[in-house]
């Protein structure tokens, strides 16, 4: 696809900061399992979380191909930033523009669209995720507040020091679910602990704990009963947006053992002068080509406002495949190497996994694909 100049410039400013500022250092974050603040921050700077909120609020106005041309960019050198970027602005700030109110909007957006605080969304349960609809989280209504009690697991960005809100789930009546936004502070509410994660360990995940805990009704974010339409339209916008990534991270792999192939030599000649290494560094390229396609077309038809829904579970589909597949094979290429935790395909290698978990497992994107041929 051929992008605009200003499309181009914004794709590249962020492939410059992903290169020069994160790629260097972020190998050591993930080995400590730390959550990269300052890096996160100065993303922000660079304009990435704003990319698709409104102008008025702090944002772009852009939609997600500009948001996905970022992403890919930084998924590219490490996933956990990029999958901090991806579900504090689809799944979060987005909930907050698409959904809330002006009074909202103007209360949390400006920093939200800033990169200085983030958004958690937080829907799945230690009950299930996947069965989105059944919320064991309630809340009910007690003298102009919510009092919200349950648990929420797996929430990405719930406990940073940078977490400004967390945007739940809850049962508010007979089969009727809405969304709420908490923010941290509010007695009631509990983070526990950063999951001992096999990937991503640079993002931060944690489970939410309510006990109790109240917030004004005005909190409430969207219609009352409409929870489950609203996360299940952020969730077609998320999995664009999680193409976007794995493709980042399918490109990545190519990237790294083109680079290693050219370089390394086995009897007396570069691995890549052998048929099969070059053949998988081709099915890489392929792999990486096809998913970038299926994310920006997908983009390109929510940016235009057309329904999207089944695109946006093709790229998430294909995507996270090519990121799993890529990541195998540059393992492969990698040899030994490929198995130390200190080069970036044996992260990739931890990484791609969930891809095809998150947002939706592939069973739940074959199922809507399947339901599109009306079977
Ligand atoms: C690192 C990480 C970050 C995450 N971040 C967030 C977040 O920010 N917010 C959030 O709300 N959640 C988040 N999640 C949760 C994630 O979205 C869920 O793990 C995912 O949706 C699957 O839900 P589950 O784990 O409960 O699996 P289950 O729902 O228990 O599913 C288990 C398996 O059964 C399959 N299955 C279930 N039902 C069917 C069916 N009807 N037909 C066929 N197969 C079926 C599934 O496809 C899957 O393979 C995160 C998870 C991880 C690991």
């Amino acid at each position: 696809m051929r992008l605009t100049s200003e499309q181009a410039e914004f794709a590249a400013a962020v492939r410059d900061f992903a290169q020069t500022e994160i790629k260097p250092v972020i190998g050591d974050f993930y080995e400590r399992g730390e959550f990269p603040a300052n890096l996160v921050r100065d993303l922000g700077k660079l304009g990435v979380f704003g990319v698709t909120l409104p102008e008025e609020h702090g944002g772009a106005d852009e939609g997600l191909l500009m948001l996905g041309l970022a992403l890919e960019e930084i998924a590219r050198v490490d996933a956990s930033v990029a999958v901090t970027v991806e579900a504090a602005v689809t799944l979060g700030a987005e909930a907050v523009a698409q959904f809330g109110t002006d009074e909202q909007k103007h209360r949390w957006l400006p920093r939200l669209a800033s990169g200085q605080g983030l958004c958690a969304f937080a829907l799945t349960e230690p009950s299930g995720g996947t069965d989105a609809g059944h919320t064991d989280t309630r809340a009910r209504l007690e003298a102009g507040e919510w009092v919200i009690d349950g648990a929420k697991c797996f929430i990405t960005n719930a406990g940073t020091e940078m977490t400004d809100l967390i945007i739940a789930t809850a049962t508010t009546g007979p089969g009727e679910v809405s969304c709420i936004a908490v923010e941290p502070g509010t007695p009631g509410l509990s983070v526990g602990p950063e999951y001992s994660k096999v990937g991503w360990r640079a993002s931060d995940t944690r489970p939410v704990y309510f006990d109790g805990c109240r917030v004004p009704e005005a909190n409430l974010v969207g219609q009352r009963g409409e929870g489950f339409h609203q996360f299940l339209h952020l969730l077609e916008g998320g999995r664009v947006a999680l193409a976007a990534l794995s493709t980042g991270s399918a490109q990545g792999c190519l990237d790294e053992a083109l680079a290693h192939a050219k370089e390394r030599e086995s009897f007396g000649k570069p691995i890549a002068t052998n048929q099969s290494i070059a053949f998988m560094l081709a099915d890489m390229r392929l792999r990486a080509h096809t998913a970038r396609l299926a994310w920006m077309d997908a983009a390109v038809k929510a940016d235009d406002g057309e329904s999207f829904g089944t695109d946006a579970a093709l790229a998430k589909l294909h995507a996270s495949g090519a990121a799993v597949d890529n990541a195998r094979d540059a393992t492969q290429i990698f040899g030994g190497y490929g198995f130390m935790n200190e080069t970036p395909v044996a992260r990739a290698w931890r990484d791609c996994k969930i891809l095809e978990i998150g947002e939706g497992t592939n069973e739940v994107q074959r199922m809507l694909i399947a339901r599109s041929l009306g079977v």
